[in-house]
């Protein structure tokens, strides 16, 4: 019932923006589909290879944080709907460089939401804004309780402010100005094309290269994770289906302490290498906990399974296995995506 043509997605070259860009350009032949990105570190379109050559998409280089470029292209392609994932994504940068989330996931946002605002003005129909943010703007959980879309945002790191300042101006767009917006806050992703300074693909890595596996403080954080493939499903049935001015948790009713899904994963990564059992374990060491650290994420995800019917369709066991494979079978993406500025960053936060 959206009669979008032409849609923006944002970041779309990144982990979770280059599945959602393959479902909807191999799912949708009839809409348009725009990828803006500014292909930063994080940025690869060796992750689209199989949809770049399809007639409903098109690859727009550029920021969000540059208001002349997007006036442009808002102006040339009208796009009716947006879903903005482009953003700086990872806390322990985010720690080093707080300026630079504050730009790109603030400014860049309300850029983004100015130029849909000039191009539609009080013209909403059929229009949508959609932005994906991450649980950690709800702070951090004791042993027990869940996230709810009603629970009061407490964002520790600036990454999570930086997300939980966006989603308050989309909202305050759609209270003020009547431009119809959607959030949902997810859970932990991982999944083939995540870049490997998040957890799983970095440790997937140091194991093939046996390196330490630097885990944090003593390993009891906790955190959900979901299969990439469920949270693109996801997005694509809240873009269509979600109601407007609303907010919806996804998760993957999977939590997780750092420590036992670190040793899940050696235990899969011994058995694929031909490793004798127990010997990537030995790569554990503990390292200098991270200021601010959230001790427990978890979230409710009733809302959507109750309004549009979503549940996750992978297990754990299945979408970790499935991701070994993918980064074992893709040495050479790795391999590339690992040398130059990616060891100097390295060197850096694992000094
Ligand atoms: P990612 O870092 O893999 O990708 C981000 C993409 O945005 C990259 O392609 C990068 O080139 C692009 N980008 C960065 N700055 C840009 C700019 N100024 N202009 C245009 N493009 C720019 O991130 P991801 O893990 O795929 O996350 C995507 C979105 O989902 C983010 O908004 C993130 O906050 C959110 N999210 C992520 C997770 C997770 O577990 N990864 C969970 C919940 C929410």
């Amino acid at each position: 019932n959206n009669p979008v043509k032409n849609l923006l997605v944002t970041g779309g070259a990144g982990f979770i923006g280059s599945h959602v860009i393959r479902r909807l350009v191999n799912k949708y032949p009839g809409y348009q589909i725009f990828n803006l990105d500014a292909l930063t570190y994080a940025g690869n379109l060796e992750n689209l290879v199989d949809i770049e050559s399809k007639e409903n998409y098109t690859f727009l280089k550029g920021s969000i944080t540059d208001e002349a470029y997007i006036d442009t292209i808002f102006t040339e392609h009208k796009f009716e709907g947006i879903i903005h994932l482009a953003a700086e994504s990872h806390v322990d940068r985010s720690i080093t460089d707080p300026l630079a989330f504050a730009k790109t996931n603030i400014l860049g946002t309300m850029i983004l939401l100015n130029a849909f605002r000039a191009l539609w003005k009080d013209n909403w129909h059929g229009k949508r804004f959609y932005h994906i943010s991450t649980d950690e703007v709800y702070g951090s959980l004791g042993e027990t309780g869940l996230f709810e879309e009603t629970t009061p945002y407490d964002p520790n790191s600036p990454y999570s402010a930086s997300k939980a300042s966006s989603d308050h101006f989309v909202r305050a767009y759609g209270e003020t100005y009547n431009l119809p917006y959607v959030i949902t806050n997810c859970s932990n992703n991982y999944g083939a094309n995540q870049f490997p300074e998040k957890l799983i693909p970095l440790f997937i890595n140091n194991i093939i290269h046996n390196k330490p596996l630097p885990v944090y403080g003593d390993g009891n954080y906790t955190r959900d994770w979901l299969y990439v493939i469920d949270h693109a499903i996801a997005i694509d049935l809240v873009f269509h289906k979600g109601r407007d001015n609303e907010t919806y948790n996804i998760g993957g009713f999977n939590e997780w302490k750092n420590i036992d899904l670190v040793k899940l994963l050696c235990s899969h990564m011994d058995e694929k290498l031909g490793r004798k059992k127990g010997s990537s374990e030995k790569l554990i060491t503990y390292v200098k906990d991270r200021p601010g650290h959230d001790l427990r994420y978890a979230i409710d995800a009733s809302k959507i399974n109750r309004e549009l019917g979503w549940n996750p369709t992978v297990t754990f066991e299945e979408g970790l296995s499935k991701t070994i494979d993918w980064y074992l079978a893709n040495e050479e993406w790795l391999g590339n995506v690992t040398s130059g500025t990616y060891q100097e960053y390295y060197q850096l936060q694992y000094k």
